[in-house]
């Protein structure tokens, strides 16, 4: 007989460089609770810490649960780092964070078992855990917001390269004297598929045609004038689904995905960013890798790098 499990549920934390999002799950990922607060990440790496920490023993007050009865913490954190050494390196949006290792710390903390990934590569895992991925064999997830995050899941697990580096898709590069990226390279598809990428694409249109625009320059207002026949924006969404589609093809020669994954702000564009990333797709890649292929929206929204942190830590537990 199957022994029965005396730790039910599981910690699951996403923290970015605005917020700190944590959930409490069971085994099958239902979320018992859930808690969203601010990161305050400018009052330094020990408060951060510190915060993290009791906005996590909050979530299992908040659930009922006590904390003997949760079997580890998944962290997502929004940085380069090493998930082997659960080192994180330098966070961008963090000052004061460098080589801080991050797991261990947590460890001791709270006297449980302490999973670090990729905030990117925990979003895939959730989709694929609990969205719109459900049951893929090879996922592949792009968050399409201030950058564009990747990360890969093959057979249920992120695929991490040799230096953990695997699944920056954001930083393929797709046009070679192109517009310069954040992480100093030129023409990466987060240069033109961002938020940022999009409302460039829609100045650049505008002051082609010479023509100004009333009300701030956003993907929503962008979405928005499409919605009410605006040509010129409905062009700027599609020349991002385009160069989107472009990446998209690639991925889908070389990894052969059953499910592409788009989420973030930019994803919420529906069929006006959808059309022409699928449209494109099929043009470029070889038939037999989009017959199998769905480039779908992501279905968690705010939670999904929380439940895939949790995810990982399950998956560590089980070796
Ligand atoms: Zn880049």
């Amino acid at each position: 007989m199957a022994q029965k499990p005396s730790k039910k549920f599981i910690l699951g934390a996403d923290v970015g460089g605005t917020n700190i999002k944590t959930v409490l799950v069971d085994g099958r990922g239902e979320i018992l609770a859930a808690v969203k607060r601010p990161t305050l990440g400018r009052r330094g790496r020990d408060a951060l810490i510190e915060r993290l920490v009791l906005t996590l023993k909050d979530t299992v007050k908040k659930s009922g649960a006590a904390m003997r009865d949760v079997a580890g913490a998944g962290i997502g954190f929004a940085s380069p780092l090493d998930p082997g050494k659960g080192m994180v390196f330098n966070p961008p949006n963090l000052p004061g964070w460098s080589n801080v290792p991050l797991r261990d710390i947590l460890m001791q903390k709270l006297k449980m078992p302490v999973s670090l990934d990729n905030d990117a590569n925990l979003v895939a895992l959730g989709e694929h855990w609990k969205g719109a991925g459900r049951g893929a064999r090879c996922l592949v997830c792009l968050t399409l917001g201030t950058g564009v995050g990747g990360g890969i899941v093959l057979e249920g697990r992120i695929w991490h390269g040799a230096g953990g580096i695997a699944g920056e898709i954001g930083h393929m590069t797709l046009v070679r004297n192109g517009r310069r990226c954040a992480c100093g390279n030129k023409g990466c598809l987060e240069a033109y598929a961002s938020a940022q990428g999009l409302v460039l694409r829609m100045q650049e249109l505008l002051k082609k045609r010479k023509v100004g625009k009333g009300g701030k320059i956003t993907p929503e207002n962008i979405g928005k004038w499409a919605r009410s026949g605006d040509k010129l924006a409905n062009q700027a969404i599609k020349d991002t689904g385009v160069i989107l589609g472009v990446a998209i093809a690639s991925i889908a020669n070389i990894l052969n995905p059953d499910v592409v994954v788009l989420g973030g702000g930019v994803s919420n564009l529906g069929g006006y960013l959808f059309d022409p990333v699928r449209e494109e797709v099929k043009k470029r890649a070889f038939p037999k890798a989009v017959e199998e292929l769905k480039i779908v929206k992501a279905e968690l929204g705010d939670s999904a790098g929380a439940l895939g942190a949790a995810r990982s830590l399950m998956l560590s537990l089980d070796g």
